[in-house]
């Protein structure tokens, strides 16, 4: 499939880094604890982060003494599967329903490559033949606004929005209108990524959060919080901080083909308990890829 080899494409320097040195780690010889030291350290180097990798390592170690496992080659498989069983969601995304307009919010700290990732969801969304309207809600930065306005056209997508420094509620509560008589399938909205404090994003998403839900049902029906990989455990506490405030029910994870710390993933979806659900794999329009567990796991471990 075409999206497998663009994930584990994507996926090439991780691999190189983090997993080069597990397969050297498992040649055939005894489990030791020098081996299980070893194995800490090459996953904290590739930001799995110190909780995830002992909980990880533990899991695999117990496995290993219920099934009598004597060899080391043998650890690479049960390690395989406790990552791939870490980074398995059980709920899918809430976009394929029959609802009217599905409604996402996507946040993320300026950088991140927020706007890039609405640009792609309408473009993937679009080429499945969804309608898709964009709300230009980021009203504090202008740049944010004309980008959006750019990538929206190329993407195929309705772009709603108005000059910079207006009021983001006023873009929002327009996208739904249009989105409703257009009789649109998804409205994504882009948000600020950087408020004074805490408390004033929170208030802002909460009343955004209340303006789309005046006039579609249940919205927003996911939040999307964009991460770039290449920051590694700092864009987890990053995602901790926002995860309070904004309901967080998913991630996007961008610029993974530009980082060795894709093993972030398994921290995202141990520490902050939200699925990735979409992963960057570049600077194309069509670099973006919905997170599909066994085919990481497989661009992780596999070599060409
Ligand atoms: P925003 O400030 O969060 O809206 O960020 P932008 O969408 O403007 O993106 C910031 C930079 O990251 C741009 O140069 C994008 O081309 C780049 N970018 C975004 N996503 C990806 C990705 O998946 N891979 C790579 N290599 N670059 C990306």
């Amino acid at each position: 499939m075409f999206g497998v080899k663009k994930l584990k494409d994507s996926l090439s320097k991780t691999r190189n880094s983090m997993m080069s040195q597990i397969s050297d780690l498992f040649v055939a010889s005894d489990i030791t604890d020098e081996l299980w030291d070893d194995l800490e350290a090459i996953l904290i180097q590739a930001d799995v982060g110190v909780d995830t990798t002992l909980y990880l390592v533990e899991r695999v170690k117990e496995r290993v003494d219920q099934e009598r496992l004597k060899q080391a080659d043998e650890v690479k498989d049960i390690l395989k599967d406790e990552m791939r069983e870490l980074i398995t969601s059980n709920t899918p995304l809430q976009l394929d329903t029959k609802r009217l307009l599905t409604v996402v919010m996507i946040v993320g700290v300026n950088g991140s490559g927020k706007t890039t990732s609405v640009a792609k969801m309408a473009y993937y969304y679009g080429q499945q033949g969804k309608k898709v309207i964009l709300a230009a809600a980021d009203t504090y930065r202008a740049a944010a606004i004309d980008q959006l306005k750019i990538w929206g056209d190329r993407a195929g997508a309705v772009v709603v929005s108005h000059q910079p420094g207006s009021d983001p509620g006023a873009v929002v509560y327009d996208t739904m209108k249009s989105g409703l008589a257009r009789k649109m399938d998804l409205a994504l909205i882009d948000t600020a990524g950087r408020l004074h404090t805490k408390f004033n994003l929170m208030k802002e998403l909460e009343k955004l959060h209340g303006i789309a839900r005046k006039q579609v049902h249940a919205a927003p029906h996911e939040s999307l919080l964009v991460l770039d990989a290449t920051t590694g455990q700092n864009a987890l506490s990053q995602a901790k901080h926002f995860k309070d405030s904004a309901k967080i029910t998913g991630v996007i994870l961008t610029k993974l083909d530009s980082t060795a710390k894709g093993g972030v993933v398994f921290a995202i979806h141990r520490e902050l308990g939200v699925p990735v659900r979409f992963v960057g794999t570049g600077e194309g329009i069509d670099n973006f890829e919905p997170f599909d567990a066994e085919a990481f796991i497989e661009g992780l471990f596999t070599e060409d």
